[in-house]
């Protein structure tokens, strides 16, 4: 199973199909991908080979999937939940306005998705993911209403911040990687008992589960730290803990051939 995440100046649909194509050692049983085109979010998530993920979006070319630039995508292997279109990753919120893509098994999922479900959020599939997307989903509409007129209008920051309240929230094992429709340009994630490391880029930032997904386009990385959240926009890095405070990952250099 694997994660990938780009933003920066360039169309993100073949860079990520590109990276998962280089995870595909790891095992999956599903794939699917988010990009933010034009204020909104599209996805395409099919079980099976990428082949099939491909041959989907290849019925898509010259929609807004192949254009933007911002993109996450994913690798499944099927913990909770069969291994269906449906349940494939990524999974949106119910407002269509965040999806998450997850590595991991989020443990107290039962208990999130009943106070969930309590508030009328209807679940579209059988994973433990989803209820990650609902309560990103719900951590921005706090924020965006708690911040309006009080500094805090910067939407990256904002993204960062309600990626650190859910994790906050959840037991188990992730690597989450998150994008919300109004930060167009920025991808969040965050990782606790599974890998997660960051690519630098010249105006363009890579994540993913691990250095193969993005050793063509640079050889700088960053390894991310146990409860650890970043925020990459096409400009720059931002680590931190759960809490919000600074932190660093472990820079290092990639030096042996792909
Ligand atoms: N637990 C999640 C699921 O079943 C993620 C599995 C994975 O690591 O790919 O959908």
């Amino acid at each position: 199973c694997g994660i990938v995440g780009y933003v920066g100046g360039r169309p993100a649909l073949q860079i990520v199909l590109d990276g998962l194509r280089r995870l595909e050692y790891r095992g999956y049983d599903s794939a699917g991908i988010a990009v933010i085109d034009n204020s909104v979010i599209l996805t395409e998530k099919k079980a099976g080979k990428l082949a099939n993920l491909e041959k989907a979006l290849v019925e898509r070319a010259g929609d807004g999937i192949s254009v933007g630039s911002t993109a996450i995508g994913h690798t499944r292997w099927a913990t909770h939940g069969g291994p269906t279109d449906r349940n494939a990753h990524p999974h949106l919120s119910a407002d269509g306005r965040v999806a998450v893509i997850h590595n991991g098994i989020i443990e107290n999922f039962a208990r999130l998705r009943a106070e969930l479900e309590a508030t009328s959020v209807e679940f579209v599939s059988d994973t433990d993911t989803e209820c990650a997307a609902h309560l990103l989903a719900a951590e921005m509409r706090a924020l965006r209403e708690a911040g309006a007129g009080a500094g805090a209008e910067d939407g990256p920051q904002l993204l960062a911040e309600g990626m650190r309240r859910v994790v906050r929230r959840l037991e188990g094992a992730f690597t989450l990687l998150a994008v919300d429709v109004e930060v167009p340009d920025a991808v969040v994630a965050a990782r606790r008992n599974s890998p997660l490391v960051v690519g630098r880029g010249d105006g363009e930032n890579f994540l993913a589960s691990d250095v193969s997904a993005f050793i063509e386009h640079t050889r700088e990385a960053v390894e991310l730290g146990q409860d650890q959240v970043v925020l990459i926009t096409p400009a720059g890095i931002e680590i931190t803990d759960f809490t919000g405070a600074p932190a660093t990952g472990k820079e290092f250099h990639i030096d042996w051939d792909a």
